[in-house]
């Protein structure tokens, strides 16, 4: 059996993996994520200390990040807002240290490319991932393989109906303000109520507006993307009890449009929590290193 390895490129964390698949996990390790070079040094180091050989290794990243092979800036995390991050050659610092075939994609397109492949979505053609936490974020898979387009999709930025009478609250996105993540991330709940998410008993009127902001979102991506499941993951999703007020709101705004199964007594096996939880990121890096290898 061959071993891989796998990198989940967070804001706050990098989670290192090697093995070859969830049931063969050799090492892990967790490295908080301060500067490009301190951070990536102990990624590398990591790597370079495994006993068995490498095959290759994926890196699920933190973004926007240049997926176009022909650019001189392939590799690179790009205008983040976070700081030190910014024009960061990630893919290429550690290729350069480890010199084995390294490849790269978005966060989410590898946590919706682990689902596919060992999870909640396994044998689906058409598979939309989607993670509401500390942003919001999206992958969709096609075949197997995360679709990217002109850079990756960047579903959280979309523009959604704000009711500014309704809720006055302009919205927590630095580009945008109300934006869907602007109004439904992590951070925008903390800023909107003054709490954190994660201390707003289930009866506060934030989930109302929270679960409309995230159905509005997911209309959107089916009418657009047609999706064959959704999966809906990020610490916000956490709270599962959200997931029933979702389906329900996502029924309603459609509105009869669709008479498939999947919105009628189906719609709880069509939006569904990601089943490899909290390691779907890391696993999915996991797997970007064989498919790409293997392609
Ligand atoms: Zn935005």
């Amino acid at each position: 059996m061959r071993t891989f390895g796998g990198v989940e490129a967070g804001g706050t964390k990098f989670s290192c993996v090697l093995g070859s698949d969830p049931d063969h996990i050799l090492s892990e390790r967790t490295i908080r994520t301060t500067t490009p070079e301190k951070t990536l040094a102990q990624v590398i180091e990591f790597f370079a200390e495994a006993s068995e050989p490498i095959s290759s290794i994926g890196i699920g990243s933190f973004g926007p990040v240049e997926l176009n092979q022909s650019s001189r800036f392939y590799g690179y995390i790009t205008t983040t807002p976070k700081p030190h991050w910014q024009n960061t050659d990630v893919l290429g610092t550690i290729s350069r240290a480890l010199k084995m075939p390294i490849f790269i994609d978005t966060d989410t397109n590898v946590a919706g490319l682990a689902e596919t492949k060992w999870g909640s979505a396994q044998s689906l053609n058409f598979v939309l991932y989607v993670t509401v936490g500390t942003g919001i974020g999206g992958g969709y898979i096609i075949d197997g393989k995360p679709y990217h387009g002109m850079l990756h999709p960047e579903i959280g930025h979309m523009r959604i109906p704000h009711d500014k009478k309704q809720d006055p609250f302009p919205g927590a996105c630095s580009f945008h303000g109300d934006c869907l993540e602007g109004l439904a991330s992590g951070p925008a709940i903390h800023k909107r109520w003054g709490i954190p998410g994660e201390n707003l008993s289930l009866n506060h009127p934030a989930w109302i507006f929270e679960t409309d902001y995230v159905a509005m979102g997911l209309v959107n991506l089916i009418c657009t993307l047609s999706p064959q499941r959704i999966i809906l993951g990020g610490g916000v999703m956490r709270r599962i009890e959200l997931f029933d007020q979702i389906r329900t709101k996502v029924r309603d705004l459609a509105k009869g449009y669709f008479d498939q199964p999947q919105f009628q007594d189906k719609i709880s096996e069509y939006i569904v929590p990601p089943m490899l939880g909290t390691r779907a990121g890391v696993l999915g890096a996991l797997a970007l290193a064989k498919d790409r290898l293997a392609s």
